[in-house]
């Protein structure tokens, strides 16, 4: 195995050893390098105490953020690298922050803390892979495993269950036996975390490339912190172009899109609203009317309740609004108008991954939505006039024109709406006859 560490990395553990410590890569980075990618960023360990740490860099910028933990931030050439001092987190008596927090002088025990077998390594150059349980061997069977009883581990802090599914979903491996009869039997203690922690590792749960895996295995453990989920499971959608369960859909649908946190998120939520909107016709035919506001106004609760930022939280409930939208081709430039281009691409993205999730003779469909794409790339290549400050009059214009106040914005308004329905050219003179035609009221 080769860990070609960053220059930063190995320059920051040189420090620490000529210091008269001992100290490690550890954790993900670790994880990354046996599994042949390269990390993003690292998080050392160390025996030096925070102060000592701080001595050990004083030629450098340090951060103290992490710092009543034992982390110092050490900014190395432009990267930023978590320095930890070796630590046992104490008991934790409501499964969220632990009691305490103690020191320690051993590798061994700070591995023990850890979460999984597969994040409790260690390495350093000349030192080789320390892996106290049996973390490569997990990593090479593909399984994720708690470090030591996955109940009691769990219990200390239920962040990790969530986890459990964020690394199954981004590892694409699935839990240990164990670990996953104790994720089922803890996750009720999920209600009690922080809606910002839930976020930060549901949001990169749903952007793993097992996402709809993970999503189909465990919905009684995500059903915890997105109740919302818990009515879609098995239900039966009696229509023909479903042949799966509406939560098994929804999973498809998740596995069908691109991994960009919006999309993921509206297709995630695309089809809640359905059980409540279920109804069956005369010929024994399910039927979901108005769906789509539906499961836009509880995604939009949803996105809320767990403080997602507003612009996700925005865009992900416009394109569960228009998930179900039929965009006909002369109105494309209505539709960019009206979501702005990158929505816009977003919605077809999502549309796309909803069909192929739907029963095998509907699939097909896909090709009207790739068609419409490359149609929409065509139309932006042209450079053509969706908004009102893409046309050819301004403001200084109309009151050039004698327009006064208001009525300038209306007058516009006016002008963008004939553009964009193909009334009028946007070309000066043109408008500008346009509005003698039809002035506005
Ligand atoms: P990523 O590559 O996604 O950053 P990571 O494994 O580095 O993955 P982090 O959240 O950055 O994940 O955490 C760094 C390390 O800290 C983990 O590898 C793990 O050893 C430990 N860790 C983080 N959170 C917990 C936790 N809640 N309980 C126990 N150990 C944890
Ligand atoms: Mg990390």
């Amino acid at each position: 195995m080769i860990f070609a560490l960053a220059p930063q990395a190995e320059k920051a553990l040189n420090i620490l050893q000529r210091a008269g410590h001992e100290a490690w890569i550890v954790g993900g980075c670790v994880r990354d390098f046996l599994l042949g990618r390269i990390p993003t960023d690292y998080d050392l360990t160390t025996s030096a105490l925070p102060q000592e740490i701080r001595a050990a860099f004083s030629g450098h910028r340090t951060l103290d953020i992490g710092e009543k933990h034992g982390t110092v931030t050490v900014l190395l050439e432009g990267l930023p690298l978590e320095i930890t001092t070796y630590r046992v987190d104490g008991g934790s008596s409501d499964a969220r922050h632990p009691d305490q927090v103690r020191f320690t002088r051993s590798l061994r025990e700070d591995a023990a803390r850890r979460d999984f077998t597969i994040n409790a390594m260690a390495y350093a150059p000349g030192q080789g892979l320390q892996d106290f349980f049996g973390g490569q061997e997990d990593l090479d069977r593909g399984i994720l495993r708690c470090v030591g009883d996955p109940a009691r581990r769990f219990q200390e802090d239920a962040l990790r269950i969530l986890r459990a599914l964020r690394f199954s979903a981004t590892l694409g491996f699935p839990l240990e036996e164990e670990t996953a009869a104790a994720a089922h039997a803890q996750a009720w203690l999920l209600e009690g975390l922080s809606a910002e922690r839930v976020r930060g590792e549901l949001g990169r749960l749903i952007r793993g490339k097992d996402a709809g895996q993970v999503l189909e295995h465990y919905p009684e453990i995500l059903g915890v912190v997105l109740p919302e989920l818990l009515p879609m499971i098995g239900l039966d959608q009696r229509s023909r172009y479903h042949s799966y369960d509406l939560l098994t859909h929804t999973a498809r649908a998740v596995d069908h899109t691109p991994p960009a946190l919006t999309i993921r998120l509206a297709a995630l939520f695309h089809d809640c609203g359905k059980p409540e909107c279920f109804t069956l016709d005369k010929d024994g035919e399910g039927h979901f009317y108005g769906h789509p506001g539906h499961s836009a106004a509880l995604a939009a609760e949803a996105l809320s309740r767990l403080r997602f930022p507003k612009r996700v939280q925005e865009e992900a409930v416009t394109l569960i609004r228009y998930h179900g939208a039929q965009i006909q081709p002369q109105k494309l430039k209505r539709w960019l108008n009206r979501l702005g281009p990158q929505t816009f691409f977003h919605l077809l993205a999502l549309q796309r991954g909803d069909t192929l999730a739907l029963a095998p003779a509907y699939r097909d469909r896909v090709q009207a939505l790739d068609a419409l794409a490359a149609q929409a790339r065509a139309l932006l290549r042209e450079k053509p006039c969706l908004t009102v400050r893409d046309l050819a009059l301004n403001g200084h214009d109309m009151m050039a024109l004698g327009y006064q106040g208001r009525e300038i914005g209306t007058a516009l308004g006016l002008l963008l709406e004939a553009v964009l329905e193909g009334r009028c050219a946007n070309e000066r003179e043109e408008l500008r006859q346009y509005l003698t035609r039809n002035p506005p009221l």
